[in-house]
């Protein structure tokens, strides 16, 4: 199968450096469980959401992030049967397409370069399955479209979900 992958919270806890820098920043002691159901940013007071925002944008932000449990385990294991390969926004943010691909480097050493796709929009994708925590990614795939669960998608109904990578490996190994 070819099976693309995400990175921002499939991979890389994009969510949890959120909260941690927000916490940081304004000595707050915000919690998963607080944004459950929401974007960080839309959890706190108006006049800090755009710092939250901006969190993207600090260089440093991308390079920084923590690996999702197992996904390393599992996407190595999956990568012996499979053609897996990364699909990730990296557009956006300036700074984010070369930390990205040092990230990879770094935590991810067994997926070389040319299965490393940083796109734009995910809809040009053809393949068997892709993994995603956005219903948009997700909506236009023509293959098998897992959510994988993040807090801000935790209402969202209508898609196969995988809440872990354990659940990655019993739906796919
Ligand atoms: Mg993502």
């Amino acid at each position: 199968m070819v099976i693309f992958v995400d990175m921002d919270e499939v991979m890389a806890d994009t969510y949890g450096a959120h909260i941690e820098i927000y916490n940081k920043e304004f000595k707050e002691c915000l919690t998963l469980e607080t944004c459950m159901g929401h974007e960080v940013w839309h959890t706190v007071p108006k006049d800090r959401q755009l710092s939250v925002k901006n969190h993207a944008r600090n260089k440093g932000f991308f390079r920084g992030l923590k690996p999702i449990a197992d996904s390393k385990a599992v996407l190595r294991e999956l990568s012996l049967s499979h053609e897996v390969y990364i699909a990730s926004a990296a557009m956006q943010f300036p700074n984010s397409l070369e930390e990205k691909s040092e990230w990879l480097d770094e935590h991810f050493p067994f997926i070389p370069w040319q299965q490393r796709i940083l796109c734009g929009h995910k809809h040009i994708l053809k393949g068997d399955v892709l993994i995603d925590d956005r219903s948009y990614n997700l909506e236009s795939f023509e293959g098998r479209s897992l959510m994988f669960t993040s807090p801000h998608n935790v209402n969202i109904s209508g898609f196969e979900r995988a809440d872990n990578w354990q659940e990655i490996a019993e739906k796919l190994l």
